[in-house]
């Protein structure tokens, strides 16, 4: 096996910062156990980085950069690092679902789902690398101008514990594809793929420095990652308090960010839908990962006459659902830890207080080992639309319901909350499928869908509070890197 198992410890596997092409521990020592959502019990442990880590770490970025081969590097043959690692990411395929859903609890099936996204970006990316070019621009008499799309340097990326392998692999394959070096910090609670996949970046090809894992706690080493003068850019998905903070650390720099903040994202159920074909995926849209998904559609707006209807066959399937350990690949895993299981429980307690009715609840396994972070999945509804419930990003298997009256009431109520990602319509009348796309304030619609085939080519992004910048698709390479405009005077 690869170099994180340099070190073994009594309580399981130790894994390793990888900095300049090199696996070592936090200069301090500490590390931080890491825990299985499924039991509970503490399998690997990572080092807990502190401010001599993630210095070693840019610098070692830095010097790729501005020093390293890699600023000299051909597009093309970035892209061909980038497709070996597709390739490699491949041929370890199964070791990184397995260390991906024991790590995060999430059901082996949605690990190998992960695993084929994953290599999906690098293939995407590999291919994009030589495909992003510059203009030239119709100027005055005597002149020619053109642009360059041009790295920004060092790109730090903070990643969080949801779809660890998928979202660092769409921050490395559009920063490393235009150039960049990169300094990563895993979250605390999901770091093991991402150790994974820096080794196999190197094997794939990528030199040493140009890809750097530093793990730890968010507020030492991603605070001070993100608050580092030796950045260039910062790339962040997470909670939008987090990224509130990240920003305000890149404000100090005048750096440019791009921010992902989640949602609270509505799905729109005309009277004229194809219901039997909706069902399923509006199920799916908040059970996939524990509801654990910044793009989880977690409202359900229905049309008044089918609203019995649809709440009752939502009702039905959600009473079916079953929490499980990862290995038994149930409807859903457990949530990532003790803290976001009693923040979701408590958000659930809340609800019920308000007098919202619970229309079903599903179960947890019998099976299910009493250490892990389970909650059965709730259904509720109607829901207030001024509710916290209605408001407040859960991110965990809970879905509400509303009741609309027409048009013009459905986008109202899919646009009255903060946030602004994902939204789906379902209706087959065309003319209303592109008013309501039109409408609605959120950076992806789905018209009779919902997140299809993983997206990996499909800008993703937010409006209002869930965030700025476009990841995902070849708008994510020019978040990736900047213009610069050349002027020639040849008379
Ligand atoms: P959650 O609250 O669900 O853990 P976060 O948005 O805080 O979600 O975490 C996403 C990522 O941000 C993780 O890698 C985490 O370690 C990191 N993080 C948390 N707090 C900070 C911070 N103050 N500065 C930079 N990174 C942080």
């Amino acid at each position: 096996m690869g170099t994180h198992l340099s070190r073994t410890v009594a309580e399981g596997l130790a894994f390793m910062n990888l900095i300049d092409g090199k696996a070592i521990d936090a200069l301090s020592g500490a590390r931080i156990d890491v825990v299985c959502p499924s039991d509970g019990v503490v399998f690997a442990s990572i080092p807990a980085s502190g401010q001599a880590d993630v210095d070693r770490a840019v610098q070692a970025a830095r010097n790729a950069f501005d020093e390293g081969p890699w600023g000299r590097t051909p597009a093309v043959e970035r892209g061909r690092c980038l497709t070996r690692l597709c390739q490699l990411v491949e041929k370890h395929g199964t070791e990184l679902a397995a260390l991906e859903s024991r790590d995060t609890g999430k059901p082996v099936r949605q690990g190998r789902a992960d695993v084929v996204a994953t290599m999906r970006y690098y293939e995407f990316y590999g291919g994009a690398a030589d495909k992003i070019h510059g203009d030239t621009i119709p100027f005055l008499d005597g002149y020619t101008a053109l642009t360059l799309r041009e790295p920004h340097g060092v790109v730090a990326g903070i990643i969080p514990w949801n779809y660890p392998l998928q979202i660092l692999a769409r921050v490395v394959g559009a920063a490393l594809a235009m150039g960049n070096t990169l300094v990563v910090k895993p979250a605390e609670d999901a770091s093991l793929t991402t150790i994974r996949i820096a080794e196999l970046a190197l094997e794939a090809g990528v030199p040493p420095g140009v890809f750097n894992v530093t793990t730890g706690y968010g507020r030492e080493a991603g605070a001070m990652l993100s608050a580092h003068p030796g950045v260039d850019y910062v790339t962040f998905t997470g909670s939008v308090g987090t990224g509130t903070a990240i920003q305000q650390a890149a404000a100090v720099h005048n750096r440019g960010v791009t921010m992902e903040l989640g949602g609270k994202s509505p799905q729109i159920v005309f009277a004229d839908a194809d219901i039997e074909a909706a069902l399923p995926v509006l199920v799916n849209a908040i059970i996939q990962n524990g509801g654990q998904t910044c793009s989880a559609g977690s409202r359900v707006l229905i049309e008044r006459p089918i609203y019995e209807e649809v709440a009752t066959g939502l009702a039905e399937r959600f009473a079916r659902l079953a929490a499980g350990p990862h290995d038994a690949d149930l409807d859903l895993g457990a949530l990532l830890n003790a803290r976001q299981r009693d923040r979701v429980a408590a958000m659930v307690a809340e609800a019920e207080r308000a007098g919202i009715r619970v229309l079903a609840r599903g179960s947890i396994d019998k099976a299910a080992p009493a250490g892990g972070f389970y909650f059965a999945p709730a259904l509720f509804g109607a829901v207030d639309p001024g509710a916290a419930i209605a408001q407040q990003e859960v991110f965990g298997p809970v879905l509400t319901l509303f009741p609309f009256e027409d048009e013009q009431d459905a986008i109202r109520l899919a646009n009255g909350t903060d946030y602004g990602l994902v939204c789906g319509v379902w209706t087959k009348d065309g003319a209303r499928q592109h008013r309501v796309a039109k409408r609605v304030r959120s950076g992806q619609v789905f018209i009779n869908g919902y997140g299809a085939g993983g997206g990996i080519e499909l800008p993703f992004g937010g409006f209002k509070r869930s965030g700025h910048g476009r990841e995902k698709g070849l708008e994510a390479l020019y978040d990736m890197s900047a213009t610069k405009t050349i002027v020639f005077n040849h008379g």
